[in-house]
C-alpha cells in the first residue's frame, strides 16, 4: 500500500515506519525539518524515494497543516497517524497539548476527506489515557477495556499537564469517531490505545537528554536516581514498542479491523520490576540499581485494575513481547546513546 505516517521522528513512529518498509509498502512520512528527514533518510540506506519519502509539516495544530502532504503521486490508500505531543513539559495546555492533539487528528481527517479520496484506512495512535478513569486510582475490581472512556471534562483538561495530556488524548480520539459518524468519510478508522510503551529507541534520532517521555524512567533507573527510593509507579500497564507498532500496520491491512478501538497491552509492570531486570541482566550497573531493600514502586497492596486486551489479541493477532526481554532490549539501546 502507499501509506502517509505522520510524525515519523516519534519513539512510536519509528517503529511504525521500520515494519511498515519490512512489509513492503511505500511511504511517505511527515517530519518537522528537514534535518530530521535527513536523518531518517540516511538510517535507511536500502529504501529509494519510492519507498520511503518526507512531507514537512512543521505545526500539526495549523488547520490545514496536512493539505499539501495528504496529495501523492501514486496517490495515498492509508494514513497512520501518531504525531502528538507526549510530554508534561507545558506551561498552556490548551496551545501545547489539546489544540495540537485535536486539531491534529481532525485536521488531517479533514484533509483526507477534501484532497485524498483514494485513501480506504485511517489508523491513529491514541491511548490508555482516553480509557483509564484516573480518579478510580488502583480499581481492584474494574476490568479496563475498549468499552471504557475517560470521562475527563474540559474545565478539567487546564488542572495540571499530566490531566492535559490525557484530556488530549481522549478528546482527539472521540473527535476522530465523530468524524466518522458526522461526515461519513469514504475511509474507515481504527484507533491504537496503549499505556506506558517501554522498548529500544532508534539511535538515529535520540540522546539521553532528549528522550521519548515514556523510556526515561527506564533511563533515570540506570543513572542510579532511584537508589535511595523507587517512584511510584503510575500507569502500572505498559507494551513494548514493537508490538504496538506492529498492531498499527496489522490494523491498517486486516479489513476485519476497520473502524474498532483496540487497547493494546500486555498488562502490569511496576517500577520495582524495571529495577530488579536491569539488576538481573546488567551487573555493570550493580551500583546504580536499587537493591531489594530500596523501598517504593510496587504495586498497590489493595490490588490493581484488570485489563481485557482480548480484542487486540483475537484481530491482530499480536503475540506480546516479555517484560524482561523489552527491559533490556531498552537497556542496550539506551546504552548505546551513553547511558
Ligand atoms: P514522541 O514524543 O517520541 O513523538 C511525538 C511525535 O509527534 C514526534 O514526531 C513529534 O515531532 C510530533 N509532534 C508533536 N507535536 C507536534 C506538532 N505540534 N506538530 C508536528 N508534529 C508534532 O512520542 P511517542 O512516540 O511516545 O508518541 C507518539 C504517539 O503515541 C502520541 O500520539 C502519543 O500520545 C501516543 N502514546 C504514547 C505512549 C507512550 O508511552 N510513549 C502511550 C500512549 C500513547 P518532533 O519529534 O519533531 O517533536
Amino acid at each position: 500500500m502507499r501509506v502517509l505516517l505522520t510524525g515519523g521522528s516519534g519513539f512510536i513512529a519509528a517503529h511504525v515506519l521500520d515494519y511498515l518498509l519490512e512489509h513492503g509498502h511505500s511511504v511517505v512520512t511527515t517530519v518537522r525539518s528537514q534535518e530530521k528527514a535527513d536523518k531518517i533518510k540516511e538510517a535507511h540506506p536500502k529504501y529509494g524515494k519510492d519507498k520511503l519519502d518526507f512531507a514537512l509539516v512543521e505545526d500539526i495544530a495549523q488547520e490545514g497543516a496536512f493539505d499539501k502532504a495528504v496529495v501523492s503521486d501514486p496517490p495515498f490508500e492509508a494514513v497512520i497517524h501518531t504525531a502528538s505531543p507526549f510530554h508534561f513539559n507545558v506551561t498552556d495546555v490548551k496551545k501545547q497539548l489539546l489544540d495540537p492533539a485535536i486539531i491534529g487528528t481532525t485536521g488531517v481527517l479533514k484533509s483526507i476527506k477534501k484532497r485524498a479520496p483514494t485513501v480506504k484506512r485511517v489508523v491513529v495512535t491514541s491511548s490508555f489515557a482516553s480509557i483509564v478513569n484516573p480518579k478510580k486510582a488502583s480499581w481492584p475490581e474494574h476490568t479496563y477495556s475498549e468499552a471504557d472512556w475517560n470521562p475527563v471534562t474540559a474545565e478539567e483538561a487546564e488542572n495540571d499537564p499530566a490531566t492535559g495530556y490525557r484530556a488530549s488524548k481522549t478528546f482527539a480520539e472521540k473527535s476522530a469517531w465523530d468524524f466518522v459518524q458526522n461526515e461519513k468519510p469514504n475511509f474507515t478508522v481504527s484507533t491504537m490505545c496503549p499505556p506506558l510503551v517501554l522498548g529500544p529507541i532508534v539511535h538515529y534520532l535520540n540522546s539521553l537528554d532528549a528522550l521519548n517521555t515514556s523510556n526515561q524512567r527506564i533511563r533515570d533507573c540506570m543513572l542510579g536516581k532511584w537508589k535511595d527510593e523507587i517512584p511510584a509507579t503510575g500507569t502500572f500497564i505498559w507494551v513494548d514498542v514493537r508490538d504496538l507498532a506492529l498492531s498499527h500496520v496489522l490494523a491498517m491491512e486486516q479489513e476485519d479491523a476497520a473502524n474498532k478501538r483496540f487497547f493494546i497491552t500486555e498488562g502490569h509492570f511496576s517500577n520495582r520490576r524495571i529495577a530488579d531486570v536491569i539488576a538481573k541482566n546488567f551487573p555493570e550497573y550493580k551500583d546504580k540499581v536499587p537493591s531489594e531493600k530500596t523501598p517504593g514502586g510496587t504495586l498497590p497492596e489493595e490490588g490493581i485494575f484488570k485489563v481485557d486486551n482480548s480484542q487486540a489479541q483475537k484481530l491482530l493477532g499480536v503475540k506480546w513481547r516479555s517484560f524482561e526481554d523489552s527491559i533490556v532490549d531498552t537497556v542496550k539501546s539506551l546504552k548505546a546513546v551513553g547511558a
